[in-house]
């Protein structure tokens, strides 16, 4: 009765992929209109550098982090807070495979990018990426789940952009999860955590464009940024679905 029901669900699925709850229109997509309508870029202000979420009275701008050092990329950019649908949607999509899950998470995150203001003082104007490369998963990892989630968001946001995603260009070494670690020992952990081949020649020093599920300290993201930079890649872009919500004073 189980596999039945699994696999009436996957023809023809009748739950909602976040919520289970009855789905009146299967045809209009993979949620419920009530979780779908949950999975909305945040519009409150962001740090124009980093993409940090900042407190809605903070005027626009950089926040301290991003005034006091320098950041490897060009511009980050989430579509929301790591938390409620989009955590759920995430996890979803992190342990499950869910490729239905990842259409509908980019959406969001491609128009966080697209209405993101490129600003000449934070240094984030220039040209547009001239192509996607997802963050890669620790070798071990991709191969026990045999996927990559943001591989699996990468494409449809590449296809969204019309530009190509490159594949194999970043590599992973093993580290210990980052979760396991300490905040501060993470910038550390990182360090030296990607290898990248050379890019394709019509890349070489052109925009790219980093995809990653969720934006937390900013280490790993910015260690693959290095990576991309040592292989000849151009100015760096990030983009997120989620960012660790911490509304930091500026
Ligand atoms: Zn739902
Ligand atoms: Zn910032």
């Amino acid at each position: 009765m189980r596999w039945r029901r699994a696999f009436g669900q996957l023809v023809f699925p009748q739950c909602c992929c976040l919520c289970d709850g009855p789905l009146a229109d299967p045809l209009a997509g993979p949620a419920c209109p009530g979780c779908a309508d949950c999975l909305r870029p945040l519009a409150v202000p962001a740090c124009l550098k980093c993409g940090l979420f900042l407190a809605p009275s903070v005027p626009p701008g950089r926040c301290g982090e991003c005034r006091a050092r320098r950041r490897p990329f060009r511009m980050a950019v989430a579509a929301a807070p790591y938390e409620g649908a989009f955590r759920r949607a995430l996890l979803e999509l992190k342990f499950r495979r869910r490729e239905v899950l990842a259409e509908l998470l980019a959406k969001p995150a491609v128009s966080a990018f697209r209405r993101a203001p490129r600003d000449h003082d934070a240094g984030t104007a220039g040209a547009f990426p001239a192509a996607a490369v997802a963050v890669p998963v620790p070798f071990w990892r991709g191969r026990r789940r045999g996927f990559n989630q943001a591989e699996l968001l990468a494409r449809p946001v590449a296809r969204e952009f019309g530009i190509p995603l490159v594949r194999g260009v970043l590599r992973r070494r093993s580290r210990p999860p980052q979760t396991l670690v300490s905040p501060s020992a993470r910038r550390r952990n990182v360090r030296g955590a990607f290898r990248a081949g050379r890019l394709p020649e019509r890349l070489a020093g052109r925009p790219l464009l980093l995809v990653d599920d969720v934006f937390t300290t900013g280490s790993t993201v910015e260690a693959a940024v290095r990576a991309l930079i040592r292989a000849g890649a151009g100015p760096v872009d990030v983009l997120t679905v989620a960012r660790a919500w911490t509304p930091a004073p500026r």
